[in-house]
């Protein structure tokens, strides 16, 4: 007997709308990438072309107005939330009022990058090429602390001059010498979107450093979701663009799924170490993103995911496939996450695999290190109130 297909729900990958979705986020982004305006003419970059033409077909099926040209598309990417466009998806597929583009500044949103990564031809937007050839090098050195202070620079130094280019690879002990071809690759000559109009001069952000984007009203905006979520934009150091050979920002995939969740990591790892735990960040060359030794001995294996789309994010949990041995394995969102989106852990649970890890608030990860130490009881966590640490509190830097 033939099996009954019609009978068969889709898969995530078979339904047209997110296949749309995923098309307009990944050419987005390539044209974010792409420096200057000659995107913009024609012809189009194919992949731009190939989203244009969906979209325009989507909407002609639905008897809508269709964009009439690349700029166009720009434009609602810009101005429309992504439920307004022609796409049929998944009601817990999005959250409401999202947009691809920050409306300011044309840039890709993080909800943007999160669906062009989900499309399977996404390595080229992903951090894992870089990262894997990081271990990989370390490894061969039997270099531990080089990978430990690769991580730690992405973080804290998103801009580099060519002059820190040539003389921190062999500063701090030599640390950062095995991947001295790496760094060059990474770290790139900052586009011209950055540079202010007529003043020859980049802006770091600062509380997170990376370079704030002049918006078309004339302000400055953070592409961090963590300096979004502040009162406003505090400008820092100025960098003149010939500033000791030139100024280098490292590339956006890094600065998106590393260092912006890496200074994250960081707050995490202070906070449960505080809390009694025996944290180590990235071990086995960042097999999984910290081991946290707990005092009643068990270990958990924590990644800290602070992604805007459940659905996406429950689609990639995956367990550590090496790294040290650990009996419990989570990935950790902060607790104002679920704030914001009450149905974000409801969402994640559904798109989840059977075996892959389960999703915790920092807070509740916190609240396990403190039980297992003695210094809160266990009855305190069935009613815990979802708290924000002292950190988040800070207004200022946030390293
Ligand atoms: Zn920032």
């Amino acid at each position: 007997m033939q099996p009954d297909r019609a009978a068969r729900a889709p898969s995530w990958s078979e339904l047209e709308g997110i296949r749309l979705l995923r098309g307009v986020a990944t050419a987005l982004v390539r044209l974010g990438d792409s420096y200057g305006t000659e995107s913009l003419s024609h012809p189009y970059p194919t992949e731009a072309q190939q989203a244009l033409d969906a979209t325009v077909l989507a909407c002609l099926l639905l008897k809508a107005d269709p964009p009439e040209s690349l700029p166009d598309l720009i434009q609602w990417a810009a101005d429309l939330p992504v439920e307004a466009w022609p796409f049929a998806l998944p009601a817990d597929a999005l959250r409401s009022g999202s947009q691809l583009l920050d409306r300011g500044t044309r840039q890709p949103t993080q909800l943007c990058y999160e669906w062009a990564v989900d499309g399977e031809r996404s390595a080229a937007l992903s951090e894992q090429p870089f990262m894997a050839a990081a271990a990989r090098r370390c490894r061969e050195e039997d270099y531990p602390e080089a990978y430990q202070a690769f991580r730690r620079l992405l973080i804290r130094r998103p801009v580099l001059t060519d002059r820190d280019l040539v003389t921190l690879p062999g500063a701090h002990l030599g640390d950062l010498e095995p991947l001295r071809d790496l760094l060059r690759d990474i770290y790139q000559p900052v586009p011209a979107s950055y540079i202010h109009p007529g003043r020859g001069v980049c802006t770091a952000c600062a509380r997170c450093g990376t370079l704030l984007h002049p918006t078309t009203k004339g302000g400055m905006w953070c592409e961090r979701q963590i300096c979004q979520k502040r009162d406003s934009v505090r400008a820092g150091r100025e960098y003149r663009t010939d500033h000791d050979g030139g100024i280098n920002l490292l590339i956006r995939p890094l600065r998106q799924w590393v260092s912006a969740p890496g200074i994250q990591e960081l707050r995490l790892a202070r906070r449960l170490t505080k809390a009694g735990a025996d944290v180590e960040l990235w071990p086995d060359y960042g097999a999984y993103g910290m081991r946290v030794l707990l005092a009643d001995g068990t270990a958990w294996a924590v990644e800290h995911k602070d992604w805007t789309t459940p659905a996406l994010l429950g689609r990639r949990a995956v367990p550590p496939r090496s790294g040290p041995p650990h009996d419990r394995c989570v990935w950790v969102v902060p607790a104002s996450r679920l704030s914001e989106q009450p149905n974000f852990r409801a969402t994640f649970e559904r798109y989840r695999q059977g075996a892959s890890p389960h999703l915790v608030t920092d807070s509740e990860l916190a609240l396990a290190v403190r039980e297992a130490s003695g210094s809160v009881s266990s009855g305190a966590r069935s009613d815990a109130p979802v708290t924000r640490s002292p950190d988040d509190e800070s207004k200022g830097a946030l390293f």
